[in-house]
This record gives C-alpha cells, structure tokens and sequence, in this order.
C-alpha cells in the first residue's frame, strides 16, 4: 500500500522509533502518546482494520499481535511499590470507532490509570 504511512514506517521509508519488530509484527512508540507507554503494535502486512480478516484465514497474524501487545503491555504496566499495575489495549476500528490510520494497529496504554467508558 503506496500511500498508507504506517507501510511507509514498515519500509523504512519515513522514521519512527522502533521497539521491535519480527517477520510479522513491527512495534513503534505513538508520536502522539496518551499515556506515559504508548505503543502501536501492527501487522508488518497491510491489512486496512480487523474487518479486513476473514475468520481463520489470518488467525495466527491476528494471535501473534495480540501476544506480542499482552507481553509489552504487562511489561509496561508491571505492579510497583507507586503502582497496582495493569494496561489497556486498545483497536480503534473505523470512523465511528475513531480509527484515523488505516493500517491495523493495537494500542498498548500502560502507566496511569485508565477510566471507563472511553470518548
Ligand atoms: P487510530 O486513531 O486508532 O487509527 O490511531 C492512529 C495512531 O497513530 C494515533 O494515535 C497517532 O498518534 C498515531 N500516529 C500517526 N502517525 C504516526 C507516526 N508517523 N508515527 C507514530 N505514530 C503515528
Ligand atoms: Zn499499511
């Protein structure tokens, strides 16, 4: 996908700042952080939200983000003497679910508390 800017990050073409990355994931840290951790964790695939999965075709890409984001988010929001711990993974999935960036990305917040309901 030509135009969509987290292909771009995926190619190397513009920068962002890498956590890690393997042959089916990339995790970068948000430019527009809404919590002391914000990551973005996403296919290194192009797929535009979850609605582009059929069900079991991409099960496993699907599975892996989701564990790659569940390890850094309990990482990040780790229980501490300042601290109970936890983190809120978020999938933000067209206009009316605020998705701004089509390219499938799961939010990993951790590092303060998070209210309910969301915006
Ligand atoms: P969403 O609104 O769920 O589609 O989330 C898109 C997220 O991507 C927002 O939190 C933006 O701050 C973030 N974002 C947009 N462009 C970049 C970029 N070049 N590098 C890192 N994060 C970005
Ligand atoms: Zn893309």
């Amino acid at each position: 996908m030509q135009a969509c800017i987290f292909c771009k990050i995926v190619a190397g073409e513009i920068p962002a700042t890498v956590i890690e990355r393997d042959d089916d994931v990339i995790v970068i840290t948000d430019v527009n952080p809404q919590a002391p951790t914000h990551l973005l964790v996403m296919p290194v695939q192009h797929f535009a939200n979850l609605n582009a999965f059929a069900e079991g075709a991409n099960d496993i890409v699907v599975a892996h983000l989701f564990a790659v984001a569940a390890r850094l988010g309990a990482s990040a929001g780790k229980e501490s003497a300042d601290s109970p711990g936890g983190y809120r993974l978020v999938v933000n999935t067209g206009a009316n679910g605020g998705q701004t960036v089509a390219h499938l990305h799961v939010h990993v917040l951790a590092g303060r508390h998070m209210t309910w309901p969301p915006g």
